[in-house]
């Protein structure tokens, strides 16, 4: 087993379980999310440098400017994405390191993801490589659009803050198929659309902090 798999110090399973505690004293109580987030090892996912702190619930830097969301805001997305049923197909719009990817792996059965930074890919696809994960596909795309080409999605998640919800997304949305995305330029409301069979049904559920959406690739 690789060395950075193995159970020692503050990477260690013990340490993941008190996470888990955590989560559920947050309000977390999806056993399918709580499991999916048991099962993928966060210091993975974050330099070494940082490893020893990978499972506090803090937001940490992954490089050009972007953070890996903190666990609870992972496990809180994916909650409301799953809404209780299971996932055929999800879509996350901004793969960062690939961790939130992984997570929905578990819950999902194919996970596109989509990124706007080129070198976030290829430490994305490293990561997820490295755990063995099949099942995510990581595209290089401006998010915006979402990603016709697999649609539609029984969830979509967002993980950069948007000022409004792009249409497209909407547009790729399953009937039934939720959209979690966090909104708004200062104060951010994390926020769930619903697709019902006569429209939408938009519910906001907290604040949050996210990066930014942005526009076009680079
Ligand atoms: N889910 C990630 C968190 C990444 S932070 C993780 O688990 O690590 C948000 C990411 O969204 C950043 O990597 C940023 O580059 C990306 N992003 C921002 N705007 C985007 C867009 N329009 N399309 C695709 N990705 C975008």
């Amino acid at each position: 087993m690789n060395q950075r798999f193995s159970g020692i110090g503050m990477t260690s399973q013990r340490t993941r379980a008190r996470m888990l505690e955590r989560l559920r004293a947050q309000g977390i109580s999806d056993e399918v999310v709580l499991t999916a987030m048991n099962d993928v090892p966060r210091h993975i996912f974050v330099d070494e440098a940082l490893s020893s702190r990978a499972y506090e619930d803090i937001s940490l830097p992954i490089g050009f400017g972007q953070t890996i969301s903190q666990p609870y805001i992972v496990a809180r997305m994916v909650e409301l994405a799953r809404g209780g049923r299971g996932i055929v197909k999800a879509l996350e719009i901004g793969t960062g390191c690939g961790y939130q990817a992984a997570v929905l792996s578990r819950v999902a059965k194919e996970v596109y993801s989509v990124e706007r930074i080129a070198p976030l890919i290829a430490k994305a696809r490293k990561n997820l490589r490295e755990m063995r994960i099949h099942n995510v596909k990581v595209k290089y795309a401006d998010g915006t659009l979402g990603l016709a080409e697999f649609a539609p999605y029984d969830a979509i998640v967002m993980a950069a803050a948007a000022t409004h919800i792009p249409p497209e997304l909407l547009a790729q949305l399953a009937i039934g198929g939720r959209l979690v995305l966090p909104m708004g330029p200062d104060t951010q409301k994390l926020t769930v659309v619903e697709r019902t069979s006569h429209g939408f049904q938009q519910t906001e559920v907290g604040e949050v902090k996210f990066v930014p959406l942005l526009g076009g690739v680079m």
